[in-house]
């Protein structure tokens, strides 16, 4: 292997030339305390940065062995590894260093969730960070003194500082990895005791801003506090006995005045599927893994769903269990998108009214008097939700401060009060009893069959132009795959990025396991079973770090709003 020396001649002889020269850096370095990698080498200064990697030896990282010695620890270990490594390039990169990109040092940036990347990897050899650089540039050409100060003084600074056991506070480190430990525990316990999701007494749950998922410190911020009809006790792993609200496995109704609080309790319970960062206030606020968000989205696109539990009857005597359209309303949009999360394996759903569509989620006395179940093609979901418990076990936690309608329904009220939870299932079943609504169920006996598709592989087309395969995301919630948009705006769960970038890939990995007569589940479950296996690093090429971990729902949900998608019924 060449070692640091050969770079820094390597760089004094291309100093001055044609930037492209820089190629001839790729490869891998003996730096002494490290191996550098570089991996591809930008070909212009503006062009998307250099891709480079450090692997420390254990021998110098000296992590110690009980921050890896478990999935939830090792994911939580290397989630920290990133952002201490972000931390310090912040600290040690000078930054702008010439043209275009020039001088940036860059590793992917978490946010409030701890997520599997490719970021950082920790083994029992050794250390790895992946990140980017700009190699520095004068104009166009290779400005190799830059280049220097980049690799041997900032980098080496960098690493020392993030990727060394001895330089990071141990008791940081203890507190990031037992606190995921501790959630994937609380998580992996839901299922025996009933629940689909626990929220922790003390958590808070109201973010800074709209557009800032920090927690919320100014002003007055109510900590949660458990209804006492509902709080359930658990046994974590490292923070011991802790108590909070356990919603169990049925129909639960969240009611409540405005602004008391609804919307965030559910908010929350979304991003439960994911592990929080110390002091994020929701470490203990964890949901069922298969838990899914639903909410209308009208202009989207259907591929042949079945929504004919939902919806049948359509004027003109169009069919409802194949249903396609281009541009669906808000009520065949958020049926459709139940039934596909259904087709994905989905074990609750999670809705609020703020986001629904009124016509799917109710239809009262009034309405049935006026216009007869003939003329209305919707079955509102308030007949269908009891039978998608009991036919097929799926739990619904619903928001729902508009419609007492839904008491009949429920297995448990609980209502928000200025941020506190109640329980209120008695009185709102003394209340039921008393005003009857007269309404008439129309959901029929059974909630009915979810029919699966089987994804045409032909219908994928990543090229664009010359290139063969061009997929990016465009931020979190698009991403651009050939020459079409997906547009995941509505797939309310995903947190960040690197999860948009894998789950285009991932489409695109999907194909070579399509067209052999498997359904979009068996498809989908496949690839997330290559990655648990593999690592997400199969989905590219090239080693790159900025990778993050995803659920086949939010693939399902991806390949469903694919423009072209064509799809076969089961035969
Ligand atoms: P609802 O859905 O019941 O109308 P929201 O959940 O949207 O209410 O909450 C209304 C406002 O109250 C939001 O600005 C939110 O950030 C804030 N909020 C929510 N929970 C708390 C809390 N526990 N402490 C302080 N403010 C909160
Ligand atoms: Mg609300």
């Amino acid at each position: 292997m060449r070692d640091a020396a050969d770079l820094r001649r390597m760089l004094r002889r291309v100093d001055g030339r044609g930037y492209k020269a820089y190629k001839g850096i790729e490869g891998a370095y003996d730096c002494g305390e490290y191996i550098l990698i570089v991996d591809h080498a930008q070909g212009d200064p503006f062009a998307s940065p250099s891709l480079v990697r450090v692997q420390v030896p254990q021998r110098v990282a000296r992590l110690p062995r009980y921050a890896y010695s478990n999935r939830s620890r090792e994911i939580a270990l290397r989630d920290f590894l990133t952002r201490k490594f972000f931390d310090a390039s912040r600290r040690f990169c000078k930054g702008n260093r010439g043209t275009g990109n020039s001088g940036i040092i860059l590793i992917d940036l978490p946010g409030q969730e701890i997520l599997e990347r490719t970021s950082t990897f920790a083994t029992e050899l050794y250390v790895e960070a992946r990140f980017v650089m700009g190699l520095p540039a004068l104009g166009r050409t290779v400005a190799a003194r830059h280049a220097e100060a980049m690799f041997f003084e900032e980098l080496p600074q960098i690493v020392r500082a993030s990727l060394v056991f001895q330089n990071l506070s141990e008791s940081e480190l203890q507190k990031h990895i037992e606190t995921a430990e501790d959630a994937d525990s609380l998580r992996d316990q839901l299922d025996r005791l009933g629940l689909v999701a626990f929220v922790a007494d003390g958590a808070i749950l109201p973010r800074a801003s709209g557009i800032d998922p920090r927690p919320l410190t100014k002003g007055m911020v109510v900590p949660f506090q458990s209804a006492e009809s509902l709080r359930v006790k658990v046994e974590l792993p490292n923070q011991g006995a802790m108590t909070g609200m356990g919603i169990p496995n049925g129909v639960t109704l969240i009611v409540g005045g405005g602004y008391h609080g609804k919307s965030t309790l559910l908010r929350a319970l979304e991003l439960g599927v994911y592990n929080h960062i110390p002091d994020d206030g929701r470490e203990l606020v964890v949901t069922n893994p298969h838990t899914m968000k639903i909410r209308a989205e009208d202009g989207r696109r259907i591929e042949k769903v079945d929504i004919s539990p939902f919806i049948a009857n359509l004027p003109f005597g169009r069919k409802t269990s194949a249903f396609s359209t281009e541009d669906a309303s808000g009520s065949t949009s958020q049926a459709a998108s139940i039934i596909e999360a259904l087709e994905a394996g989905a074990q609750v759903l999670l809705i609020d009214e703020d986001t629904s569509a009124t016509n799917f989620m109710i239809r009262d006395h009034r309405m049935q008097e006026l216009v007869s179940k003939d003329k209305e093609p919707i079955t509102p979901f308030i007949d269908k939700v009891r039978q998608l418990y009991q036919d097929i076990g799926v739990s619904t936690l619903l928001v729902m401060g508009g419609s007492g309608d839904y008491f009949d329904v429920a297995d448990r009220v609980v209502c928000m009060v200025e941020y506190k939870p109640y329980g209120l299932t008695e009185q709102a079943r003394v209340i039921a009893e008393k005003h009857r609504t007269e309404r008439r169920p129309e959901g029929g006996e059974r909630f009915g069959s979810i029919s699966e598709r089987i994804p045409l592989a032909r219908s994928f087309d990543p090229s664009k132009g010359r290139r063969e395969v061009k997929i990016s995301s465009k931020g979190l919630q698009s991403i651009a795959f050939g020459t079409h948009t997906i547009d995941l705006e509505a797939v309310e769960q995903l947190v960040n990025t690197s999860q948009t970038r894998a789950i285009g890939d991932a489409i695109y990995y999907a194909t070579k396991y399509m067209d052999r007569g498997r359904t979009l589940r068996e498809v989908v479950d496949t690839v997330v079973e290559d990655i648990a296996k593999k690592g997400l690093d199969l989905l590219s090429a090239k080693p790159t770090g900025d990778y993050a971990a995803f659920r086949g729902l939010e693939l399902a949900a991806a390949i469903n709003r694919l423009r072209t998608l064509s799809v076969q019924a089961k035969a």
